[in-house]
């Protein structure tokens, strides 16, 4: 039996930097082939404010592209430090994640949904839908004190 997500999905920003983070930590935590990447300027702040709705339109086009033609079952929705595309601090870049997931869920049932965050060193963290997770970094600073 075949276990492995040969496709799964990504909604990421279109910042070089943060595209093989991404693509690495999808294929190792889920056991796919290949990452469908979705790539926009700060595509979390674009699908938690609701405003620009032919981009919206566009992003979840290809989602259904990846989900029906590659039968994708993980789609992530990726925020990252020092993004051109979406200035606002870490803390409001993670809620708006959770807020993108939100929307991306409702969009498709039977798929997984899931929030990243990169960090200052390009590490991709997990977001909880509950609280905040602690990047390395805050982890290594609070040890220090
Ligand atoms: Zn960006």
């Amino acid at each position: 039996m075949n276990t492995t997500n040969r496709f799964v999905t990504s909604i990421n920003c279109m910042d070089g930097r943060t595209q093989i983070p991404v693509i690495n930590y999808m294929k190792t935590e889920y056991v796919a082939e290949y990452v469908d990447m979705i790539t926009e300027a700060g595509p979390n702040k674009i699908l938690a404010e609701h405003t620009n709705k032919s981009a919206i339109e566009s992003i979840k086009l290809r989602v259904s592209i990846s989900t029906e033609k590659h039968d994708s079952k993980v789609i992530a929705v990726v925020g990252h430090f020092d993004c051109g595309g979406n200035p606002s601090d870490e803390e409001t870049q993670i809620q708006q994640i959770r807020e993108a997931v939100k929307i991306v869920e409702g969009w498709n049932s039977n798929v997984e949904v899931i929030g990243l965050w990169v960090d200052a060193q390009w590490r991709v963290n997990k977001v909880s839908p509950q609280f905040t997770p602690v990047s390395i970094d805050k982890l290594i600073e609070m040890k220090k004190l």
